[in-house]
């Protein structure tokens, strides 16, 4: 189900000894669902006493007060000998997790299936991820590509549906990792700060500042792609933040040509990566190419956050991935190229640190093996003199 070239599998040992423990955790979801309250709107108590009233089993987070999480049931077994649907990877890893299918997310399906036909779903691989009740005819699956498709009654996991509820529709939470979780509590913005977000959406942590920040920072939000940019719209208006940030479309690597007003308390980097810590995944594909190409493309990113940032500002830099070439030399090197910033401690401690380098003990890694989470790196940078 992975296809990672020699030297991607290598990278993977690197940090945790052999790929065979990483790639069982990876295919298989946290045993935790987490949500952000957003408490601009709600206290955590009011919405946890809200989702309980709908039967829903949820608790809150041991330390981050505004996570609460829904317990993820499974495996189960899943019928595979029905007609069949095949989703794409996306579609397939939302019904893993419990989600109904809808029509865009099919790709083909057997001719002989009509409205009430029982069905299993599978990836594109042919992995079996749930089974259900054909809602539609596959002609109708392939031709309409809108609507639901198949009311999925089995998936391998279970988890509430959350985009579902009224509670989301209403922007009372946002669905989000812990760890993701932790990288805009380690940038710790504050009223009155000017925050930089260089790679904002959809716009998870983006909302999160707006947050802490009890909406009265100055954030600016880019992002390179237009359709991600209307995500990050749509998300922020369902929290009611759109007031509080700004948003927009730029190539944030040019920043300090393209806005060289700004002078910002706060900067987060959170860029493109191999993704390699995100989960559940159930088939995925990288060269060690590709890890090559992010990790130079990242660092780009953090040479102009030091432009931007004032001095004694903070940057925070992220991915969901675990290689060391995206994560503790991409900070090596711009540590290295720039004199004027130093590596200080995240300050989490329910992690692990780096795993490599003179600078092991300030990084924070969140490990799938051990956390039971998305694997995750942050680093906490800090603009010391004007180089
Ligand atoms: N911080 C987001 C996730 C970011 S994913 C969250 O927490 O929800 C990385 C983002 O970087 C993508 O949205 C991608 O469109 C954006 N991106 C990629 N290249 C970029 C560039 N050159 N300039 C700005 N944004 C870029």
């Amino acid at each position: 189900m992975f296809e990672y070239d020699h030297r991607v599998l290598k990278a993977i040992e690197q940090v945790y000894g052999d790929s065979r423990s990483f790639l069982e955790a990876i295919s298989m979801p946290s045993r935790r669902l987490y949500i952000r309250v957003n408490t601009l709107r709600i206290t955590p108590e009011d919405l946890l006493d809200r989702l309980r009233s709908r039967g829903l089993e949820v608790y809150r987070d041991e330390e981050l007060a505004e996570a609460l999480y829904f317990p993820v049931k499974g495996p189960n077994k899943v019928d595979s000998e029905k007609p069949r649907v095949v989703v794409d990877k996306r579609a397939a890893e939302s019904v893993y997790m419990g989600a109904n299918l809808y029509a865009p997310g099919v790709i083909d399906c057997d001719e002989s299936i009509t409205p009430g036909t029982e069905v299993t779903i599978v990836s594109p691989r042919g992995f079996v991820v749930g089974e259900g009740v054909a809602e539609m005819s596959c002609w109708d699956m392939k031709r309409r590509r809108k609507g639901l498709a198949v009311r999925v009654t089995r998936s391998v996991f279970e988890a509430p549906r959350l985009r579902e509820l009224p509670e989301y529709r209403e922007g009372l939470f946002y669905p989000q990792s812990l760890p993701a979780m932790y990288v805009t509590r380690v940038l710790d913005p504050k009223p009155g700060e000017v925050v930089v977000d260089m790679c904002a959406a959809p716009g998870g942590k983006t909302g999160h500042i707006v947050e802490l920040s009890q909406g009265r920072a100055y954030v600016l939000a880019f992002d390179h792609s237009r359709s991600k940019i209307l995500e990050l719209y749509e998300n922020m208006r369902r929290l009611g933040h759109t007031y509080a940030v700004e948003i927009w479309r730029a190539d944030s690597r040019y920043l300090h040509i393209d806005y060289p007003w700004i002078r910002a308390d706060k900067v987060l980097v959170d860029p493109p990566c191999s993704a390699l810590g995100v989960r559940p995944k159930i088939e995925d594909s990288k060269t060690w190419r590709d890890i090559e190409a992010s990790a130079q493309y990242q660092i780009q990113f953090l040479r102009t956050a030091i432009r931007i940032a004032k001095i004694g500002g903070v940057i925070v830099y992220s991915t969901c991935t675990i290689t060391i070439e995206e994560n503790e030399m991409v900070i090596e090197r711009i540590v290295e190229e720039e004199k004027c910033v130093e590596v200080v401690d995240t300050g989490i401690r329910r992690s692990s640190r780096g795993v490599y380098g003179v600078f092991r003990d300030l990084y924070t890694r969140f490990h799938p093996t051990l956390h039971d989470v998305t694997g995750y790196f942050i680093a906490k940078l800090v603009k010391v003199c004007e180089s």
